[in-house]
């Protein structure tokens, strides 16, 4: 048997996106900046998928620029604030992804970074955002991931957007986990800039979009042509934007479904968990809709030490795909940067893994791996 439960790393394509992409590589070939027939065709399709992607999120189409995907976007966004809005100060997280951290400024003495608390659950203290915002440092830009990669808490983005609105900050959220898993309007959670990845929601890899408020001075990093407002120039990538918006499309048209299905799963597969292994640790929240994303299971694993340095392998071995370690590093057994933060003072004696699940993952699946995990650990 195959199961994959590894989709916050990256998620199968809806047959349906599958087909709109063949169809589209056929029928979209001109080039969306050419003024003939052709390129017309390929503009108005860009334009309609704009046009639906922004309808999900509460946006004007003009505030979406198409991209890469995550890394991109998040990228973007932190070089045009330094650059062009001329940021003093960062308020971040320490669990961000790795896209966030890795582009924090950290050697610029004049920029200051700081950091909000995140409680042992890995939920992000806002208190703490609001007492770092009431010091004024200037120009500041917030940026706290929706839902974190790897234990699945979700940041309530009303209040932390309300929190900045009041200070006038600006407000980025990586959504690359969120996206299409829940529902987000940027106008009420008074949004800045919102990073998405097709990949993440059953949707092509290698392109994704960006939400960008009205007026809020961003540049181009990318230069050349004219695409995307002069924001992000090159051809845009017409039939991965298509799949895209199919991709957005149908994960909202099934978003209660989706959601009450995997809230199943996550439920039935923690429940029996415990039952194998009395000292289980749950990382992040283990039942909560407003606080936890049903889609991604962290646990550590409280197995005999002998067991310890082969059991990913022999999951590996009996088709099961999971993420062991650092998450979007599936399969790497490095420690990982958030579970770090979040048992500082135990140290990670045992395994963690997350099973991350979609809505093609079935009951049977879950039964097979919990089967495989007693084997493993019993053999
Ligand atoms: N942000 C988060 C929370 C992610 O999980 C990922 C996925 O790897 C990224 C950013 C990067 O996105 P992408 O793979 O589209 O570059």
């Amino acid at each position: 048997m195959q199961v994959y439960f590894d989709n916050a790393a990256t998620t199968p394509l809806y047959p349906e996106v599958i087909q709109k992409v063949s169809d589209a590589l056929k029928k979209y070939y001109g080039n969306p900046s050419s003024t003939h027939h052709l390129g017309r065709k390929s503009r108005t399709a860009i334009e309609l998928a704009r046009k639906e992607i922004s309808s999900f999120i509460g946006a004007n189409p003009q505030e979406i620029i198409f991209n890469s995907g995550g890394t991109e976007g998040i990228n973007s966004i932190f070089y045009s604030a330094f650059h062009d809005l001329k940021v003093q100060r960062i308020i971040t997280s320490k669990i961000e992804h790795h896209a966030v951290l890795h582009c924090l400024p950290i050697h610029d003495k004049k920029i200051e970074i700081q950091y909000v608390t995140i409680g042992s659950n890995g939920l992000i203290d806002l208190g703490s955002l609001e007492h770092l915002l009431a010091q004024p440092k200037g120009k500041t830009l917030v940026s706290l991931m929706h839902v974190n990669n790897e234990i699945g808490t979700i940041t309530d983005l009303k209040k932390c957007g309300q929190i900045c609105a009041k200070h006038q900050s600006l407000f980025h959220t990586d959504a690359v986990q969120s996206i299409g898993k829940l529902s987000i309007d940027v106008k009420e959670c008074h949004i800045t800039f919102l990073t998405a990845s097709a990949h993440k929601f059953h949707g092509p890899k290698g392109v994704g979009f960006l939400y960008i408020k009205r007026n809020s001075g961003i540049k181009a990093q990318i230069l050349g042509g004219a695409q995307e407002r002069g924001i992000r120039a090159g051809t845009e990538s017409v039939h991965n934007i298509l799949g895209m918006s199919l991709a957005l499309k149908l994960s909202y048209q099934q978003l209660d479904q989706n959601l009450k299905h995997i809230s199943r799963l996550k439920a039935r597969f923690i429940s029996r968990l415990k039952g194998m292994f009395k000292e289980l640790i749950i990382n992040g929240i283990e039942e909560n809709e407003h606080l936890g994303l049903p889609h991604i299971c962290n646990v550590t694993l409280p197995i005999p030490r002998k067991k310890i340095p082969l059991l990913g392998f022999k999951l590996d071995m009996k088709g099961i795909a999971c993420s062991q370690g650092s998450a979007c590093q599936s399969g790497a057994p490095k420690g990982s940067h958030v579970l770090d933060e979040l048992q500082k003072d135990s140290k990670d004696e045992f395994p963690s893994f997350r099973f991350s699940f979609s809505k093609f993952n079935t009951v049977q699946e879950i039964d097979y791996v919990l089967k495989s995990l007693k084997d493993i650990v019993s053999d």
